[in-house]
């Protein structure tokens, strides 16, 4: 027989989760502030909760899908009593510092905690592609792995209720300069008549090529040695200020390439012209 699982929170995440749950034979009790969104999840066989009290009696794990750290506490605080003993899977975005207060929070309350990081978007939900990264309780990890699988590829990295959500949000930094450039190419393509769509198949391909520099560069970082650069520091200065120029020039505003250029600037001006490329991560730490 299928686990029993709660869902606290039904915005477009929350609601990917159950419908995913309920499709894999889950009994699924879902709650959510603003009433009426569980309204397709009981068609499909949900029990819809008029509270998130209510929401708790159902037996199995809690799964917590809110807005943020503030909205969990907001829901969970006055629950504490109810879930002592309890299971409580939190898969809101939280930041590392807030996920181990989270997770404190919970140990205080006899709450078994385990936080987790979505690695995509809810129409991925279910589908192979997903993933969802996660630390804390093991125990709650391997009680419900499968339960787990079943909405996306699980992975667990320890007890350190804070390291999904650091593995989440480096991957986060990594997307955001990546779409971040694209917005800035789409730009300037623009300005010679190029349309953002026309572009994207290209640019695509081209992020996917310049991906594969990644192992490499991570080899070198570890190894600390920035003596040997695949290219050097002064080969990427001459390429921003060319990069800055031509953008000034199509008229697109330099803030996407500003910050990149000032880390290799100030390398360069401090004598590290010659170091290779990935030498930048010291200039982080
Ligand atoms: P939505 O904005 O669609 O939904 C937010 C949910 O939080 C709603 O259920 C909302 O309830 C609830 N909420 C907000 N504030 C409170 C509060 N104070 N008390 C109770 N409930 C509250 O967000 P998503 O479902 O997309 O995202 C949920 C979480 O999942 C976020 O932490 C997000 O970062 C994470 N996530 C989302 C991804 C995505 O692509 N959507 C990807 C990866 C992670 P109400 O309906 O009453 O407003």
């Amino acid at each position: 027989k299928n686990t029993p699982v709660t869902v606290l929170g039904l915005g477009a995440m929350g609601q990917a989760l159950a419908a995913t749950l309920l499709r894999g034979g889950h009994p699924t009790t879902v709650w959510n502030r603003t009433p009426g969104k569980d309204t397709e999840l009981i068609a499909a066989g949900a029990v819809g909760a008029a509270t998130a009290a209510e929401a708790v009696e159902a037996d199995g794990p809690v799964i917590v899908v809110l807005f943020d750290h503030a909205s969990v506490h907001a829901i969970l605080d006055p629950l504490a009593g109810k879930l002592s003993g309890r299971q409580v899977i939190n898969l809101t975005s939280t930041a590392p510092e807030q996920a181990r207060e989270l997770a404190a929070w919970a140990a205080g309350h006899g709450i078994d905690y385990l936080d987790g990081g979505i690695m995509a978007v809810p129409s991925m939900i279910g589908q192979p592609g997903a993933s969802i990264l996660y630390s804390g309780s093991r125990a709650v990890y391997d009680k419900h792995r499968e339960t787990l699988e079943l909405l996306a590829a699980a992975e667990y990295f320890g007890d350190d209720a804070g390291l999904a959500s650091t593995y989440d949000f480096a991957l986060l930094a990594g997307m955001y300069a990546m779409f971040g450039g694209f917005m800035h190419g789409a730009a300037m393509m623009r300005s010679v008549g190029v349309s953002a769509g026309a572009f994207a198949d290209r640019a695509a391909s081209w992020v996917t090529a310049m991906a594969q520099m990644l192992p490499a560069y991570g080899r070198i970082i570890d190894g600390g040695d920035y003596t040997s650069p695949i290219q050097s520091l002064d080969f990427h200065k001459a390429a921003l200020d060319a990069i800055t120029r031509a953008t000034r020039d199509a008229g697109v505003a330099v803030d996407f390439v500003a910050p990149i250029k000032n880390l290799i600037d100030r390398q360069v001006a401090d004598g590290h012209g010659s170091m290779e490329f990935a030498r930048t991560i010291e200039e982080l730490v």
